[in-house]
């Protein structure tokens, strides 16, 4: 659809796209630990079933027949949390005890290794652990719940029949399942059409798809020169990597300063300081300059220089208090900077962001918003229709060409866009 729209003239590379995410609920109901646990372990026993009947008949104790029959939130389970422990414990004990014969002598090839038996593994390493029991004559342990540790995680999986599914908790929302990512064009003088649906496990933030997103576009051959995004994707690495990479002009608001020099008002923050790079030398807003300039790398590998004071002119400085909060006769105030392109690249986007000159841009970018609404809304982009990432950015790829299937009528037709809609009472604000 993309090819036959640059073939009749209704896209363009090279010209300007806007990008924005939102949520996708798995095709999946989101147990409880207890639940988790009793469908995860009744899902590998009814996989073993089909594949190995005879050798699960020989391992399987008379009361998982009476516990798996069923899906464990078909029976009523335990109230009181010790009840519950205790439960769980049980299930942990028979999720050992299946593993161990899987990978025993007796086990017919190929059954330890079924996508049901990784999962329950996954699973039982990150719920649960063994402890010593003295009464056991196998000396295999005991299961014992591991405490809750908050939820996520990038291994951690939410339930057994949607394994690419994660849990993401943002903005006071929690769910389970994907995001997605809708990039469209938005030039005058073209209908606005889907560019590229990308889509994630819940917990990637959106800064770790700015790059791949340009990757893909690149890809098409249908790169914009400018593109227009929320903070939520930009970073001076991510402004640096598209200009340079891939030549395209990266305009969203930079995340804010939250320095205390920043938020208190008045404080000197590293904006504030004048940084002659050649020289390997930073002056402050009192004119001193600074005292050593060295060269570092974070624990991920990512360069920075670490600029400090002269401590003697600190201590001297009638602005200390807005400036330094470090005490004792050792330090004054520390900068760390970003290396040089992405430091004059953050600083330009932040003058940008205040340009009056630049602020129908980013009123352009809020239009994308739109686009997620009517997605979720006429087609359905809200719940994933089928289970894993691969089938449910297929949908998102469906999504997106009835979208444009849509928009490329109503072009064709001279249907305007609707404005975007106010309530009656909204509209009687002056
Ligand atoms: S505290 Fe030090 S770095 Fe800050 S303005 Fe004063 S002299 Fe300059």
């Amino acid at each position: 659809m993309l090819d036959a729209g640059r073939t009749q003239g209704l896209l363009k590379a090279r010209g300007r796209q806007r990008t924005d995410s939102t949520h996708v609920l798995a095709a999946v109901r989101e147990p409880n630990r207890l639940e988790l646990l009793g469908e995860t372990l009744r899902a590998a026993l009814n996989a073993l079933a089909a594949m190995a009947p005879a050798w699960l008949r020989s391992v399987a104790l008379p009361v998982w027949y009476e516990r798996y029959s069923r899906r464990i939130e078909d029976f009523r389970l335990p109230k009181t949390p010790a009840e519950r422990a205790a439960l769980a414990d049980e299930i942990g004990d028979d999720g050992f005890r299946l593993l161990a014969a899987l990978d025993g002598p007796e086990s017919p090839p190929g059954v330890a290794t079924m996508p049901a038996v990784e999962v329950l593994r996954t699973v039982w390493r990150c719920h649960f652990e063994k402890t010593p029991d003295p009464a056991d004559p196998s000396g295999n342990g005991r299961a014992r719940l591991r405490p809750v540790s908050g939820r996520g995680g990038e291994d951690r999986l939410e339930s057994p029949y949607d394994t690419d599914a994660r849990y993401c908790s943002k903005s006071g929302m929690e769910w389970t399942g994907y995001m997605v990512h809708l990039s469209e064009t938005c030039d005058d003088d073209a209908p606005r059409l889907i560019v590229h649906a990308d889509t994630t496990a819940a917990n990637v933030h959106e800064a770790m798809r700015t790059e791949p997103i340009h990757v893909a576009l690149a890809a098409k051959g249908i790169a914009p020169a400018l593109h227009l995004v929320d903070s939520a994707y930009v970073s001076a690495a991510h402004l640096v990597t598209a200009r340079e990479v891939f030549a395209i002009d990266l305009v969203g608001p930079p995340r804010k300063n939250l320095s205390w020099q920043q938020r208190q008002g008045g404080g000197f923050r590293a904006a504030d300081f004048r940084i002659d790079w050649e020289a390997s030398r930073a002056i402050c807003p009192r004119d001193k300059q600074s005292q050593s300039w060295r060269d570092y790398r974070d624990r991920s590998g990512s360069p920075y220089v670490k600029v400090r004071f002269n401590p003697a002119d600190c201590r001297a400085c009638e602005a200390r208090a807005q400036c330094t909060r470090a005490t004792g006769v050792k330090w004054g105030r520390n900068l760390r900077l970003r290396p040089r392109d992405e430091h004059e690249a953050l600083a330009v986007a932040r003058a940008r962001k205040e340009t009056d000159s630049e602020q129908p841009l980013y009123a352009l970018r809020q239009g994308v918003e739109g686009t997620l609404s009517q997605a979720v809304r006429s087609f359905g982009l809200r719940r994933a229709r089928y289970k894993g990432i691969a089938k449910a950015h297929l949908q998102h790829v469906a999504v997106a060409a009835a979208l444009n299937l849509d928009r490329i009528a109503a072009w064709l037709r001279g249907r305007p866009l609707a404005p975007t809609r106010r309530s009656r009472f909204a509209a009687l604000a002056a």
